[in-house]
């Protein structure tokens, strides 16, 4: 049974039609790579995954449950299903060991002792954990984009989504970021990640899909998909981004 499942998955807004019949599985410890101009529905398609948005025809499972079937409300789902996003999005008021124990403790009722000592071991996993008690104000981009991470890693989630993590970093901390992601790609975590960091999807990617205009154009494994992609779109794109 696939771990992610999306069945021919629709979602406009208003009468934007931005996702054109979605369907992609992900199995349990694949890394998928989603690629594609702006603008292509990339943000749109990994966001239903996890209910930031709803879509309107189609299915997604998670290990073969319907993500909107009674067996998950929303917030036990979005524990499951992690997401990191460009824009770090840490709450600006809580010290990085607090960003991280929050939603464990709200959501998944651990005690505040066991939170903590699981948030120092995701810090020391990460790199940082000597930032434990500074504000996200105080750590560069590199780091507060490592305590997302591991704010997400919290939860204990059985699949991670990254949207376009490293796009808001100076490059010298774009490095940082991806090896945490390649480590966790190692260790055999579910990743759906949408990033241009082609270098990353050649290493860790074992599938690569172009999306364009709400649909998916081409996909296949990373060295097919570099040396003989198909579709003149997907051409077009590599040629600008590599
Ligand atoms: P990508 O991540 O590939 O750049 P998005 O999924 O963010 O693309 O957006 C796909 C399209 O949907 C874009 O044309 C965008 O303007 C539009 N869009 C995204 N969010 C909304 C929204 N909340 N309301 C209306 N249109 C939206
Ligand atoms: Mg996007």
């Amino acid at each position: 049974m696939a771990m992610i499942e999306c069945q021919d998955v629709h979602k406009w807004f208003g009468d934007f039609h931005v996702l054109q019949g979605i369907s992609q599985s992900v199995e349990r410890g694949e890394v998928l790579v989603i690629c594609g101009p702006s603008g292509s529905g990339k943000s749109t398609f990994i966001r239903c995954i996890n209910r930031l948005e709803e879509f309107q025809k189609g299915h997604i499972l998670l290990e073969g449950k319907d993500i909107h079937s009674g067996d998950f409300d929303v917030n036990e789902l979005r524990a499951e299903i992690g997401i990191v996003f460009q824009q770090f999005n840490l709450y600006p008021h809580l010290t990085v060991i607090k960003n991280i124990t929050l939603a464990p403790m709200k959501v998944r009722g651990r005690d505040k002792k066991a939170a903590e000592a699981q948030a120092m071991e995701l810090l020391e996993r990460v790199g940082i954990v000597e930032q434990a008690s500074k504000y996200p104000a105080e750590l560069s981009g590199g780091q507060q984009q490592r305590v997302a991470i591991a704010r997400a890693l919290a939860m204990r989630p059985k699949v991670m989504l990254f949207d376009e993590p490293t796009s808001a970093l100076d490059p010298e901390m774009i490095n940082e970021v991806l090896n945490v992601m390649k480590d966790l790609a190692r260790d055999g975590m579910t990743m759906l990640c949408v990033t241009h960091e082609m270098g990353f999807a050649r290493e860790v990617a074992d599938k690569i899909i172009f999306m364009d205009d709400g649909q998916i154009v081409e996909q296949g494994p990373p060295n097919e998909f570099f040396s003989n992609p198909r579709h003149e779109r997907t051409k077009a794109f590599l040629k600008e981004i590599l």
